[in-house]
């Protein structure tokens, strides 16, 4: 008795053991995704600032406007488009409102009619 107990015990210990590697793994690989969202970021915000730059000078928008325009698009006043989109994995159609399949989890086939910002 004794021996099937510590057999089972040792079985849980390898199975914990092999789950707190794959954990390791895991925010090893979630990591290194941050670090690389965080250079794209870096990247954007660099080429924004360019572009920004350029409309300033060649067009007499000015930062108010700027401002304004931000306000606009990030208010929550402002309702989104919505339209379905149908999942890559599961095929349910699904409110573009949504980043994922809400019945399970997978990709929404995009984005016809969605800007290029809205992609990012
Ligand atoms: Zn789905």
């Amino acid at each position: 008795m004794a021996g099937i107990i510590q057999g089972f015990q040792k079985r849980r210990i390898s199975e914990a053991r092999t789950l707190a590697r794959k954990s390791v793994l895991y925010s090893e690989d979630s990591i290194q995704k941050i670090e690389l969202l965080n250079a794209k970021v870096e990247k954007l915000t660099v080429i924004t600032q360019a572009l920004w730059e350029i409309v300033q000078q060649t067009s007499g928008i000015d930062e108010t406007d700027l401002s304004r325009r931000v306000q606009e698009m990030t208010s929550p006043k402002k309702v989104k488009k919505e339209t379905k989109l149908r999942c890559v994995r599961c095929g349910m159609a699904v409110s573009s409102n949504n980043p994922k399949c809400i019945y399970c989890g997978g990709e929404l086939d995009c984005c016809a009619d969605q800007s290029l910002f809205e992609l990012l």
